[in-house]
């Protein structure tokens, strides 16, 4: 989590980087700060709160900067505790996103310094300091440094005397962008992505040292490192709001398209990998959060259309599970970011055991692509939400895809694939947010909510909750419609949301028979279903799409969950607590 951007060149760096930092407060969004160098000093702003908030700060005008947003791990959200951090003498600053695990180890070798936070991340600059006082340069330094760190992290640091840019790579991600006799590091290439489309990736274990050049190094043997220059292909456009008043409702509405992104895929390379899943001894769906649920849905939709069996795991637990994986295992990686630090250990526990990788990923040039054997893009574009939407549909459209490319049946899967982007896009009309906006007028005040799906709906049942709980703070539920009987059903009262996600499948009946149960027990049953039923109190009419069914259903869940936080205030961009791309354990 956390954002970085740093910015050498001639234009003003504080400007930039304040800028900046705005593209890049989906990944925290407690406090932020800002370090110049000015008059060979460093001077330092930071602040309690969204950057979106803040007015005119005083910055001052320099060619070097360094700027972060944080998401705390160690220390309360104070002042104090945003970034970035100095040394004693105030010469050096560095931000720093992750966590550093041997911190209280390396903290105790630092007697005699004054630390003015309760931070991991401080003890970086003290330790460059110490070295420094031994006469090496502050390049030689902030190697010996980032060697000695344990844990996913990634740091930048300036000092007022060299007037260079440092960022080291270990774990967590960080991206040059090469600009005209200018230069910038982000965490992600939206927060420079209106200066310049050319990037160079920092590897992990790698120094870029930035000064009218940018040079590459290994932190561990010091060897110099040639790098390419790539020049991207996303457009400035699709990481702003365009006239939306949130980025979750613009990102919601773009599902229109972005089924069509997801299932333009390379078929020769789908059917390689129909090939992989045909001759793996057993395959492995991982990710996290809604992602995690695709895999979930995953599952079943290789039971279902492939007549295989296909395992899905949490990715954070899964290597627990790694005790049996071999070189035949596959593991099918799930992740928007492709940052996620639990994927990535997971991607990590696979590797060591010989076993392949694939990635579906959203974002191009993330730790996971350059780390799996195979990957394929689901092609949603920038997601800035942290809430998940039109990331998790592409994901289950190219799951589908999958599933029908295993057994040959690819243009199967396109076909159904395309008469839902068609649907999709007949669907998301203004008529249709109102019916939803409607009945989240009648669901303000209540703070609990259940859903139950069955067979590919019960996984989105389980992300129909995530969206609940995360967007308007409901503690919402999400169970297998033949659960609720089993326990929860004791927690039904008169006027009880339950929310039934139908498809026109072999479990329809089953989970009218469940709504009926629990409308007997005073519930109030909202149908997402093609079809009306006398059991729903109200229903939400999607589109009969057979397999792809999981697609459609959290659609109308997502509009819900969106206008039930307008509806009680809520900024429902910024869930309280939570962030974007989990780049820590
Ligand atoms: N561990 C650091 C802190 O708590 C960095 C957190 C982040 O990545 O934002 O300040």
């Amino acid at each position: 989590m956390c954002g970085i951007i740093a910015y050498k060149g001639k234009k003003d760096a504080s400007t930039v980087v304040f800028e900046g930092l705005k593209d890049l407060e989906y990944r925290g969004y407690d406090s932020w700060g800002i370090a110049t160098v000015a008059d060979s000093e460093v001077r330092v702003i930071k602040k309690v709160g969204k950057i979106s908030d803040s007015g005119n700060v005083g910055l001052v005008r320099s060619n070097l900067a360094i700027a972060h947003t944080r998401w705390a791990t160690h220390g309360g959200v104070t002042e104090g505790n945003a970034h970035p951090h100095l040394d004693c003498s105030g010469k050096t600053a560095v931000v720093h996103n992750g966590i550093i695990e041997n911190y209280q180890e390396l903290k105790r070798q630092l007697s005699g310094h004054k630390f003015s936070s309760e931070t991991d991340t401080e003890i970086i600059p003290h330790l460059i300091e110490e070295r420094m006082k031994g006469g090496i340069s502050f390049e030689v330094a902030v190697k010996e440094v980032a060697n000695l760190l344990r844990g996913r992290s990634a740091f930048v640091a300036i000092s007022a005397d060299s007037k260079k840019l440092l960022a080291v790579r270990k774990g967590t991600p960080l991206i040059v962008g090469v600009g005209n006799n200018e230069f910038f590091i982000a965490s992600d290439i939206t927060a420079f992505l209106k200066h310049t489309r050319r990037v160079q990736y920092l590897d992990d274990g790698e120094l870029a040292v930035i000064d009218s050049a940018t040079t590459f190094f290994n932190i561990g043997s010091g060897e110099k490192i040639d790098k390419r220059i790539i020049e991207i292909d996303w457009q400035q456009e699709t990481a702003e709001k365009q006239g939306y008043e949130h980025y979750l409702i613009k990102e919601i509405m773009e599902q229109k398209e972005t089924l069509w992104g997801a299932i333009n895929q390379d078929e020769a390379k789908m059917l390689a990998f129909a090939n992989d899943i045909n001759n793996a001894y057993g395959t492995f769906l991982i990710g996290c959060g809604s992602a995690g649920k695709v895999c979930m849905t995953g599952e079943y939709l290789f039971s279902k259309v492939a007549k295989k069996h296909v395992n899905s795991y949490v990715a954070s637990e899964f290597p627990n599970y790694s005790h049996y994986l071999t070189p035949k295992s596959l593991v099918i990686a799930v992740s928007q970011s492709g940052e996620t630090a639990d994927v990535l250990d997971a991607i990590d526990a696979a590797k060591k055991k010989g076993s392949r990788v694939i990635s579906l990923l959203n974002v191009f040039g993330s730790t996971m692509m350059r780390s799996s054997d195979e990957y394929f893009m689901v092609n949603a574009g920038v997601e800035r939400s942290v809430v998940s939407t039109k990331a998790t549909t592409a994901q289950l459209a190219v799951t589908t895809l999958l599933a029908y490319a295993s057994i040959g049946k690819l243009q199967e899967g396109k076909f159904l694939l395309m008469d839902v982007a068609e649907a999709v896009n007949d669907m998301l009309n203004p008529r249709y947010e109102e019916r939803i906006r409607k009945l989240a007028q009648m669901l303000k005040g209540r703070n609990d909510a259940y859903i139950i799906g069955r067979s590919l709906n019960y996984p989105m049942a389980l992300e129909a909750a995530i969206k609940l709980q995360e967007t308007a703070y409901i503690r919402a539920q999400g169970f297998a419609g033949g659960e609720l009987k089993h326990g929860p059903l004791a927690l039904i009262e008169n006027g009880t949301p339950c929310i039934a996600l139908v498809a026109n499948d072999e479990v329809r009946d089953e989970m009218i028979s469940n709504a009926s149960e629990i409308k007997a027990r005073g519930g109030f049953i909202i149908g997402i279903a093609p079809e009306n039923n006398e059991v729903f109190d109200y229903w939400i009419k999607v589109p009969d799409v057979g397999n792809a069914s999981p697609i459609v259903n959290i659609i109308p869940v997502q509009i819900l969950a969106y206008h039930i936080a307008l509806l009680k205030g809520l900024n429902p961009d910024y869930p309280r607590n939570l962030a974007k791309s989990v780049t820590v354990k």
